[in-house]
């Protein structure tokens, strides 16, 4: 749109310009017809009547090249009206100087600076254009008490002030009206911040801006805890008045040039220009804390009786090295957030991205599980949750570096054979054919199939290809019993599965936490490794974040753990 409004505008501006051209070349018709050999003799008027042509001449070309180039410089600004009333004054010395018709070419360079400069230059334009013709009169009229010409030329003189102007003053109203619907465009109507649209224009800007200057750039995404729930207890009035209250104390809590978005509905992104990330993770810090003492109405009902935010970082170009990366980035720690009980600032980080891999491989991989991720909607984010279970899993049987990397590599990659399997499978909500299980049985061989030819992965190879090996044999793709299979694939072989318990699947119920437990215990010996369990267990329950606490949580919505 604004290139349209550009393009209309230099429409007219060329039609100006072209007809402040057209009226010297009639003077200059009219004078030659006059004086037919004009040129044979070097009288000043031929001379004048030569420099006035080159000018023409150059003035065109420089229209041609100023319409194709399509930039307002400073120098544009400045030629324009100098050549312009430079024609004017020859074209009105050559017809008469005081007695010239052709003194309302100045209006012609009025209009255009009106236009295309703002108010002042043109009021400066139009000055210089009165004084150039009331100096002609003073110059070249005959003596006499009374200056005639220059009696009448004040009357033309006041005219071109007042065009000047109105124009101008015109000019300035319709950019202030454009700025303002750009404006509103732009702003988000419940809070006053910017909107998402636009967000992602400023932060392509920025991050560009960085790359330049070689500086940090940090980006937060923040989400509103359980709101949802506040919503539903109290209504979507309420729920505006919290959305406002935040925005604001973003606003009162962040420093100048933080730049601050709603990006969705209960979301906010900030973009923090040249913080590293450890500074942005303490000014996250800070917004957290402010929204937990922020006294709001009703939160006592909430989860830990205060309403509360989850904010992810994630910084350019430590951790990302493009805009879409950033923003990816901070919603991925945004989500690890939520998923360790909420109310708190996690940075991103990615494990794969610390495997001294090539970078290569490291995208292969993250194809694969966004390929996965989106077929399946069901297991989004599953590999996140594996990978961050067998860490804690890892720590707690204090496993050797070598065997916590395998067991990472193998939580990351277990599931990439399902890119092989139909997404109608893959989804199905009622009980898979027999011809559909053993398609379905087959992407622990496919997962393999894939990795084959990246000989760093050969470790992780038996643990994927058996990872849904049963302790008591019946499982499959070899039927492996007991300690036939491979120790770290029946750890992955647990964590796998109390995910899936815990998650939205679409052919079994979500399971809270302690159900979840209670049904690996209940496996414990026969689908899975008795000892892996009760490790498993005693993790879930040590931990902080995912144990009792998130259990209560979790407890306090039903299906809550849905989303996790
Ligand atoms: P979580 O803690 O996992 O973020 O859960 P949640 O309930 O906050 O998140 P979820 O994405 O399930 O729900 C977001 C809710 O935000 C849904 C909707 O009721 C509320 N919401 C979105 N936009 C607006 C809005 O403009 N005004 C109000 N009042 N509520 C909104
Ligand atoms: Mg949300
Ligand atoms: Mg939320």
């Amino acid at each position: 749109m604004d290139n349209d409004n550009k393009v209309q505008i230099q429409q007219i501006l060329n039609i100006i310009k072209i007809a402040s051209l057209a009226f010297p070349a009639i003077a200059f018709l009219q004078y030659s017809s006059k004086n037919p050999d004009f040129l044979s003799s070097i009288t000043h008027e031929a001379l004048i009547i030569s420099i006035l042509f080159v000018i023409l001449a150059i003035y065109s070309v420089w229209i041609i090249i100023q319409n194709r180039i399509q930039k307002n410089t400073t120098l544009k600004r400045l030629v324009d009206p100098i050549i312009s009333m430079s024609i004017a004054l020859l074209s009105i010395i050559l017809t008469g100087s005081y007695d010239s018709n052709y003194k309302f070419l100045f209006i012609f360079v009025i209009l255009f600076t009106s236009i295309e400069c703002n108010r002042t230059t043109s009021l400066i334009v139009s000055a210089l254009s009165a004084v150039i013709i009331l100096s002609v009169d003073l110059v070249f009229a005959p003596r006499a008490d009374v200056n005639v010409f220059f009696e009448s030329d004040i009357v033309l003189a006041c005219v071109f002030m007042i065009i000047a102007w109105m124009v101008g003053y015109y000019d300035d109203i319709r950019r202030k009206h454009i700025a303002n619907l750009k404006n509103l465009v732009n702003i988000d109507g419940l809070t006053g911040l910017y909107n998402h649209r636009f967000f992602y224009d400023y932060l392509a800007k920025q991050t560009e801006l960085s790359q330049k200057r070689s500086a940090p750039l940090s980006l937060l995404f923040i989400d509103i805890d359980n709101f949802k729930y506040y919503n539903d207890i109290y209504g979507h009035q309420k729920g505006d008045d919290v959305l406002r209250i935040i925005s604001t104390l973003l606003q009162e809590t962040l420093p100048r040039e933080a730049f601050l978005a709603r990006y969705g509905g209960e979301e906010f992104a900030v973009i923090l220009p040249g913080t590293p990330e450890r500074e942005a993770v303490a000014e996250a810090e800070k917004i957290r804390s402010a929204v937990q003492e922020y006294p709001f109405d009703g939160q006592e009902s909430l989860p830990g009786e205060s309403l509360t935010i989850s904010v992810g970082v994630s910084t350019f170009p430590t951790k990302a090295k493009t805009d879409a990366e950033l923003i990816k980035g901070a919603d991925d720690a945004c989500y690890r957030a939520k998923f360790l009980c909420k109310n708190r600032v996690e940075s991103y980080f990615s494990i794969l991205d610390e495997l001294h891999f090539e970078t290569e491989i490291i995208s292969q991989i993250k194809t694969f599980i966004a390929i996965i991720n989106a077929k399946d909607k069901y297991t989004y984010r599953h590999v996140e949750r594996v990978v961050f279970y067998c860490n804690l899993l890892a720590d707690q049987l204090r496993l050797s570096d070598q065997d916590k990397r395998n067991l990472i590599y193998s939580a990351y990659l277990h599931d990439i054979g399902k890119i092989n399997i139909a997404e109608n499978i893959l989804i199905k909500a009622e009980p898979l054919t027999p011809a559909e299980w053993s398609t379905l049985k087959q992407h622990p061989q496919y997962a393999v199939d894939i990795i084959r030819s990246i000989p760093s992965f050969d470790p992780v190879q038996p643990i994927i290809l058996q990872h849904h090996e049963r302790y008591d044999g019946t499982g499959y793709p070899a039927g492996l019993e007991a300690d036939a299979i491979h120790p770290l694939a029946r750890l992955l072989t647990v964590v796998d599965s109390f995910d899936a318990m815990t998650s939205l699947r679409p052919y079994q119920k979500t399971r809270t936490y302690a159900q979840a437990l209670e049904e690996l215990h209940r496996c414990s010996g026969t689908q899975f490794d008795p000892d892996t369990v009760d490790a498993f267990c005693q993790c879930i329950q040590a931990h902080n974040g995912n144990g009792e606490r998130c259990e209560k949580v979790f407890l306090a919505f039903p299906g809550a753990g849905e989303g996790a």
